[in-house]
């Protein structure tokens, strides 16, 4: 098992749609443990793999993660679709591909997704209130899809302002470090 790296937005990889997941061998597995192990480093509940350079169609999450009981709900999602959804909820959104910055995103409150697991056996899940909101906001990356391209035009402007912003500074701390 390896940390990834993070791709940070803006990035092609972060724009592309992903491919299907085609091939449920040792690399995949590794792949999914590597990205659940990313993603605690990060204190994250979900990573979508082009989020660690990856075009594939697999999420990962773990709604215990960052609680003493991380790791006792690892999800893994390849080739997931949401084949229901019911009901609104308004969510503070953050990525770990945009540091530094959340914003309020309108999502379904319940889903039904059907996805295969990490030896390609199909499953499905239904979700409720937040770990419906990651869900959802994993699977937009599988389709190139920021959290900041879901809020009104004005608030965009606004976040990738506050985004340059400290990622400039923090680029300034690293250089002062140097
Ligand atoms: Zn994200």
């Amino acid at each position: 098992m390896a940390l990834r790296t993070i791709v940070t937005w803006p990035a092609d990889v972060l724009a592309a749609e992903a491919a299907p997941v085609t091939t449920f061998d040792e690399a995949f597995a590794t792949l999914a443990e590597d990205m659940f192990e990313t993603m605690y480093a990060n204190v994250g509940i979900g990573l979508a793999a082009p989020q660690v350079g990856e075009s594939l169609r697999l999420v990962v999450v773990d709604m215990t993660a960052g609680t003493e009981t991380q790791g006792s709900e690892k999800l893994v999602l390849a080739n997931p679709k949401i084949v229901a959804k019911k009901g609104d909820i308004i969510w503070e959104e953050a990525c770990l591909s945009l540091p530094g910055i959340s914003g309020k995103v309108k999502r379904a409150l319940n889903v039904t997704v059907e996805a295969q697991n990490v030896k390609g056996e199909p499953f499905t899940v239904e979700a409720e209130g937040q770990f419906a909101v990651v869900l959802q906001h994993e699977f937009d990356h599988l389709d190139g899809v920021v959290f900041i391209q879901r809020v009104s035009p004005l608030q965009r402007k606004f976040l990738v302002r506050e985004y340059k912003k400290k990622a400039s500074e923090s680029k300034d701390e690293r250089e002062d470090s140097e």
